[in-house]
């Protein structure tokens, strides 16, 4: 295993205003005004939350929201807890959501939240403590009609369970509809913790068939960076569907068999883990390091974990034929142009990962009719839509020559963009 290679994290606000300049050059009706209004957020909120330790001391934790554009709709995006974490983030962040509500043509704006913490370090009750307090402090721009949370990298359904109750407990009455990925006993959705990967399988299936492949899907290899809500259900449905599934990764490192992984026995394994992780794992496969593990000779590469994976200095060593991103950003620019030219096939985030948010959605409607749905209706909506907004993109990419990242932004920036001449600046 060749030792990790320490790389500068790239900016992520810097490339979520590269990629968004690149794409309004294509819309030719974009008014200078509305372009320059679309470059910013809309509102930001930093918080300092002082949280009472199980030691009896107290720690101060910062926080942020921001909402980036609220012209389709009420702003939705998830909330992450990472020790990374800063206002560019999830200025980045919100950015994306904006754009991936509207590639999938949800009534919905875009906002991202994130604490500076690694939860790992926390205990339950100390976690909780966090979590309301922050609920709380967010709840001035917090609202079923204004600003919906749900999960990211690190939160999870009891974490919105949370908010949800603290939410309430502030307004007097029960508000399910303030807070998505909430678990089913509360007003959560059937169908949604396996969403996003479900839809990422769903865009590489698309892509596959887009590619003209006409394997076998056993025949057709396929690694996933990261093993958390996205990875684990992309690559639990992948496997169902047939993939060969040959690589896996998570904090711990990468594992690789040519001959396919035992998918099952991992989850399993990981389900029994004090940390919910890969470390120890040592089925039949070879360990490697995370920078080794993204160069494997695959057909589909799937990363489902953070920002800056592809950059300048690896893109042109990646061997796999087709990127699906179930992760938000993790693709430069320049490894964008990289891939290109190389004719590596990127289906880009706002697109491939917006099952999750797409079915929030579905939650939001359910929680505000009080009227539930059945698992089967909701995972056959969420295919639906995202076959065609699949459809939709890869035609703007064809009649403009473009990637399908372009193509995705092309739509989206049109839509809201759009809507924002038709409503008019205020006053
Ligand atoms: N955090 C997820 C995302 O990046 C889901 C957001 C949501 O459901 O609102 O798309």
């Amino acid at each position: 295993m060749i030792p990790e290679v320490v790389r500068e994290k790239p900016n992520p606000w810097r490339i979520a205003q590269s990629q968004f300049d690149r794409a309004a050059a294509y819309i030719p009706d974009l008014k200078a005004g509305i372009k320059a209004m679309l470059r910013q957020p809309k509102r930001e909120l930093t918080v300092y939350m002082p949280v009472k330790m199980d030691d009896g001391s107290v720690e101060v934790f910062t926080g942020y929201r921001v909402h980036h554009n609220a012209v389709l709709g009420p702003t939705k995006g998830g909330i992450r807890f990472h020790p990374d974490a800063d206002l560019d983030e999830v200025r980045a962040l919100a950015m994306w959501m904006t754009w991936k509500c509207a590639v999938v043509g949800l009534p919905y704006g875009g906002a991202k939240g994130g604490i500076v913490v690694d939860p790992n370090r926390l205990s339950l009750g100390e976690l909780e403590r966090l979590t309301r307090r922050y609920a709380t402090e967010i709840s001035i721009i917090m609202s079923p009609e204004g600003d919906i949370p749900a999960p990211d990298v690190n939160t999870n359904a009891q974490i919105m369970a949370w908010i949800m109750d603290t939410y309430s407990m502030h307004r007097g009455f029960t508000t399910p509809a303030v807070v998505t990925g909430k678990p089913i006993d509360i007003g959560g959705s059937r169908g949604r913790e396996a969403a996003t990967g479900r839809g990422v399988v769903i865009s590489m299936v698309e892509a596959l068939r887009m590619m003209g492949e006409t394997r076998n899907p056993e025949q057709i290899s396929v690694v996933v960076q990261g093993f958390g809500n996205v990875g684990s259900h992309a690559a639990r449905l992948a496997a169902e569907r047939g993939f060969r599934i040959v690589g896996i990764s998570d904090v711990s490192g990468g594992y690789y068999n040519p001959n396919g992984l035992d998918f099952a026995a991992m989850r399993d394994y990981v389900q029994r883990h004090p940390k919910r992780i890969l470390e120890g794992w040592n089925g039949p496969c070879e360990k490697l390091s995370n920078r080794e593990f993204l160069e494997l000779p695959c057909d589909v590469l799937i990363p489902a974990a953070l920002e800056g994976q592809f950059q300048a200095d690896n893109a042109p060593r990646i061997r796999a034929k087709l990127i699906v991103e179930g992760a938000n950003g993790p693709t430069t620019p320049e490894a964008d142009d990289i891939f290109h030219d190389r004719g590596i096939i990127v289906i880009p985030d706002i697109l491939a990962n917006a099952g999750g948010v797409t079915v929030s959605y579905f939650e939001w409607v359910q929680d505000l009719q009080q009227f539930f749905w059945q698992e089967d209706e909701i995972n056959k909506r969420l295919e639906q839509i995202m076959i065609e907004s699949f459809a939709a993109v890869a035609q703007i990419a064809k009649e403009n020559r473009v990637n399908m990242r372009l193509a995705a932004y092309i739509r989206a920036i049109g839509r809201v963009a759009r809507a924002a001449m038709i409503r008019g600046i205020y006053p």
